[in-house]
């Protein structure tokens, strides 16, 4: 299971559209997001199920990532394999009948240290910013990123910044200020928010290495690198049999693209067959992906804003042209979820014992209405990541 590669830490980025290859930099002076220049992929067979050490967590697939080449360098707080259970199990080993069966494997990604999938991209940033000795780090967020980039910074003994839109729920407030982060409240859209964040970088084109360094769960390459260990995980539970079908919440397409980029390289090693067909779920009124893929329409469904789904309002997605690459190559589609939908669907979750927020419900939403329009069929294996806890609400 050697590493293919002897890279230097850390590890150079590459712009996939210009093709330039630099040290370090939040995006290209093109103003592409940058990528690894050469993520690690595994040689050999994959370890046997009970072959792999999973103590260190999502951690166990350092063969895949490309950062953290040494372990001191880690900043952890043991995050990852999470729980992969049938979602409607408990009900139908009593013998009942579900009525609303979902008949997929839910991915427990809310059990993670601060109640969300971010974790997975929070460990692996905060790594990176460790390899290259960064001392201050920022980052924007509508919450969860905050709290989690703010609780590794923490770990790694790290001054953030989380910049929030100012209508902030309290409770991912406190956490980013209890791990000692400083939050700024911008007043106006989530890309106000963003722009601010930004506005601390100081110019794309200056040499000078940047003032702050942008810990972005949209922007940053390493984030990815944390959330495509969902995919190895999965694969792994499953004994290296990819399920046919991925359903996630589709914001930034943290998570989303985590999980291509991830099964990609799982497909690249040999590890799996077959990449699974990914499907992302939108808040109906917020939909960049399924208007540019769809139409207007489809983007809108009733004339209302899902505001349930707070965590994916995301107008204009950093990487729109490689999640619509992902819903391409893999045949997958994207699709808008109304506020009524997500919110019949979170009291399904928490009904069977799934304490999630309103978020990620639009996932097992989309399965539901992917299953109605035949897109998805009752013989197709469905894993769905529930991706933020309900107890930070
Ligand atoms: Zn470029």
């Amino acid at each position: 299971m050697s590493r293919t590669h002897d890279t230097p830490t850390p590890r150079a980025l590459r712009c996939p559209d210009c093709g330039v290859t630099v040290d370090d930099r939040w995006r290209c002076e093109c103003g592409s997001p940058l990528r690894f220049a050469d993520p690690p992929v595994p040689n050999g067979e994959p370890p046997t199920p009970g072959g792999l050490d999973t103590r260190p967590g999502q951690w166990a697939f350092e063969m895949f990532c490309a950062v953290g080449d040494d372990p001191a360098d880690r900043v952890t707080l043991g995050e990852g394999m999470t729980p992969l259970v049938d979602a409607d199990a408990a009900e139908t080993s009593r013998g009942h009948t579900p009525e609303d069966p979902w008949n997929a494997a839910f991915k427990l990604e809310y059990v993670l240290p601060t109640g969300s999938f971010k974790d997975r991209g929070a460990t692996t940033t905060l790594t990176r910013a460790v390899e290259l000795g960064v001392d201050r780090v920022v980052e924007d967020s509508s919450g969860n990123a905050g709290a989690a980039i703010a609780t590794y910074a923490a770990r790694a003994g790290i001054d953030a910044e989380v910049y929030v839109p100012a209508g902030v729920k309290e409770s991912k407030l406190r956490a980013i200020r209890r791990a000692g982060a400083t939050p700024v409240r911008i007043d106006g859209s989530r890309a106000d928010v963003t722009d601010a964040c930004v506005a601390t970088l100081g110019s794309t084109d200056a040499d000078e290495p940047d003032p702050a360094w942008y810990a972005s769960h949209a922007w940053n390459p390493a984030f990815f690198e944390g959330t495509a260990a969902f995919a190895y995980e999965v694969a792994y539970q499953r004994g290296w049999d990819a399920p046919d079908v991925v359903v996630t919440p589709l914001g930034h397409g943290t998570l989303f693209l985590g999980a291509y980029w991830g099964f990609r390289r799982l497909h690249q090693a040999g590890w799996i067959d077959t990449v699974p067909r990914l499907y992302g779920a939108q808040a109906a009124g917020i939909a960049p992906v399924v208007r540019e893929k769809h139409g207007a329409a489809a983007a809108d469904p009733n004339g209302t804003v899902n505001d349930a789904a707070d965590g994916i309002q995301i107008a204009e997605p950093v990487q729109m042209d490689e999640i619509l690459e992902a819903v391409c190559e893999t045949g997958g589609d994207v699709l808008a979820v109304t506020e009524a939908a997500g919110t019949r669907e979170l009291d399904r979750l928490h009904a069977a014992g799934f304490y999630t927020e309103p978020t990620c419900a639009v996932a097992p939403a989309a399965l539901r209405e992917l299953r109605e329009r035949g897109a998805i069929d009752a013989t197709d294996d469905v894993v769905v990541p529930l991706t933020g806890s309900g107890l930070k609400r």
